[in-house]
């Protein structure tokens, strides 16, 4: 979908009567395109973690079972290093 018909489209709808400027339009319609492609968020992520690491940790291949989870550990330091000591305490409570 192209952004360049969308405004005209939402220009039309709108009438003629009231200008709305460029970026308002392209803001908004920007903010509907962010929203269902949005990736998991952090929270969600680490309330699905500890299922992630179980999974790591007993060799399963949580890489394919959880992708979503992999892929965000590889964009997000932050998640990643949650997990790394995530996976550290479930490893060493496993041995015992
Ligand atoms: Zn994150």
């Amino acid at each position: 979908m192209n952004i360049k018909d969308l405004v005209n489209r939402v220009r039309a709808n709108l009438g003629k009567k009231q200008e709305l400027p460029n970026e308002a339009v392209l803001g908004f319609l920007r903010v509907l395109e962010n929203l269902p492609a949005e990736e998991l968020t952090c929270d969600e992520i680490y309330a699905q973690l500890d299922e992630y690491v179980e999974h790591e940790a007993r060799n399963h291949d949580a890489a394919h079972l959880m992708p979503l989870i992999r892929d965000h550990l590889d964009l997000c330091p932050e998640c990643c290093e949650e997990y790394e000591v995530l996976l550290d305490v479930v490893k060493k409570t496993d041995e015992k």
